[in-house]
């Protein structure tokens, strides 16, 4: 047989691009698939660097490969900006993406922006973690969950590791063989979604690892509790040379899944000069906060609750996160039960969001206790991720407003008519009524605390907001 190109015009292909930021193997990738038949290179004039696409038998299908590699020179000045320009009308025209990351430097925050960038453009995406080679390197893959574009798969293009599943894969995603090439109507609807999809991602749980982070004050024990927590299986990835130092991403994984620990760099910086040492772990705490989903508030039991712990976790209520208070030294404390109890007190006096929040007592030194850490970590997080039925929530609307009906404001009776949960992560509820604006805060706490004890919800956030209907 002279060829085995199809007979089909080129244009009729599937397209796969393959994009990334450099060094990652695209063009390992790229010559894995398409094998000797890279003579078919084309070149696409406008750019400086020749566009590397070829042809390729994948299981029985034909269909085109675009490597985006080498195209960054001619694009804007920073890496992302590299990324994105070289891949951009290669991605609008493809009907698989390949996204590719190296498993051994970890997630960079250039990865991180181009994957968010690439699912807001409503493409199929298959995510690949490459230089996996060896039980490590499937490990150090598992890192890629956070970037929310579904299940890794790890191969090494190098050794050849997994370019079977690869090929299996992509076959799997590819549109049917009779489907007609993508119209641009289907385009703008698939962009739609995916931008429709945006606006709810507050709600939507990602795909993923659970994104767990430590804070507390110098001294409690943070950083004794993260090596006790990785253990054995201790694996730090990154960070990549030349970019931010903060690309360091720690995981681990219990009976649920993987946890990412985010902010470890920040965990690990140590104050200079011992002033500033009170105000950095506020600070680096506050960082740390953004990026998680639950914060491990880390306690010395032996000191109690300072005034900086409690504004620590003044900030994790502010910022809607949720939290497990940790008391930590557990070995060294004398009188356990009156310390967890006083502890637990301070901290729900100060803050009333903290009402009933889990407390788990132990000791990072000598690991005792610490094995109901993870599974508390995961109550808390389902809690935080909890929706009410509406039915349900509203019979108890009119069961708190009849027993306490909302008081009179300048001689006139408010009026509340329902509530509805906007969303979870944290649990958020909207009060529908007339003159809203006014209801006193008191009866505010009122609707709060209900809602926390009947519905289940200890040691959350729970935001109210109140809406004026007619
Ligand atoms: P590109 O810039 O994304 O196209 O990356 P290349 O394909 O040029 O690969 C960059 C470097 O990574 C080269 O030195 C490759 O030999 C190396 N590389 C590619 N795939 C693998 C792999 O699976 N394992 C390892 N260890 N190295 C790899
Ligand atoms: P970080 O500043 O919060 O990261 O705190 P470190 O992990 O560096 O710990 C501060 C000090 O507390 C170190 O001397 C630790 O050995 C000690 N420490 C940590 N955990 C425990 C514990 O569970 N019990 C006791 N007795 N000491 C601990």
């Amino acid at each position: 047989m002279s060829s085995s190109f199809p007979s089909a015009p080129v244009d009729a292909l599937p397209v796969v691009v393959i994009a990334g930021r450099p060094n990652v193997g695209k063009s390992t990738i790229f010559n894995r698939l398409v094998g000797r038949r890279q003579a078919l290179v084309a070149d696409t004039p406008g750019v400086t660097r020749d566009r590397k696409e070829g042809q390729a038998t994948v299981r029985g299908r034909n269909i085109r490969i675009i490597d985006t590699a080498g195209l960054e020179e001619a694009a804007p000045d920073t890496l992302y900006g590299r990324m994105r320009a070289s891949s951009e009308s290669a991605v609008a025209h493809a009907d698989l993406v390949l996204f590719c990351i190296d498993a051994r430097s970890g997630i960079t925050p250039a990865d991180q922006h181009f994957a968010n960038w690439l699912r807001r453009q409503g493409r199929p995406v298959l995510l690949i973690a490459n230089k996996a080679e060896g039980r490590q390197g499937a490990a150090a893959a598992m890192e890629a969950f956070s970037l929310g574009l579904g299940a890794p798969l790890a191969i090494s293009a190098e050794h050849g590791e997994g370019v079977a599943d690869l090929m299996a894969e992509i076959v799997d995603r590819l549109p049917p063989t009779d489907a007609p090439p993508v119209q641009k109507n289907t385009r703008r609807l698939r962009r739609e979604q995916a931008e429709a999809a945006e606006g709810e991602e507050e709600d939507v749980r990602p795909p993923g690892p659970l994104r767990l982070a430590i804070v507390g004050r110098p001294n409690a024990g943070k950083s004794t509790l993260l090596n006790r927590l990785l253990g054995e299986e201790r694996m730090i990835t990154g960070p990549e040379p030349g970019l931010t130092r903060d690309s360091i991403a720690v995981m681990l994984s219990d009976d649920e899944g993987p946890i990412q620990l985010v902010d470890t760099a920040g965990l690990r910086r140590k104050a200079r000069i011992d002033e500033t040492l009170e105000k950095m772990s506020v600070s680096a705490s506050i960082e740390a906060l953004k990026m998680a989903e639950v914060v491990i508030l880390v306690l010395d039991a032996t000191l109690g609750v300072h005034e900086q712990d409690l504004q620590i976790a003044r900030l994790i209520e502010r910022e809607g996160r949720c939290c497990v208070l940790a008391l930590n030294k557990w070995d060294a404390v004398e009188d356990r039960a009156d310390t967890r109890q006083a502890i637990r007190d301070r901290i729900e006096m100060s803050l009333a969001q903290m009402r009933g929040i889990p407390v788990v007592a132990f000791s990072a030194l000598t690991g005792a206790g610490i094995n109901k850490l993870l599974p508390t970590v995961r109550r808390a997080y389902e809690v935080w991720n909890r929706r009410v039925a509406t039915g349900a929530l509203n019979r108890w609307f009119e069961m708190m407003i009849e027993r306490h009906p909302p008081p009179l404001v300048d001689g006139r009776r408010l009026k509340l008519r329902y509530i509805t949960q906007a969303k979870s992560r944290p649990p958020t509820f909207i009060v529908f009524g007339t003159r809203t604006d006014q209801l006193p805060e008191d009866y505010q706490r009122y609707l709060v605390n209900g809602l926390r004890e009947t519905f289940d919800l200890p040691g959350t956030p729970i935001r109210l907001l109140l809406r004026a209907s007619s």
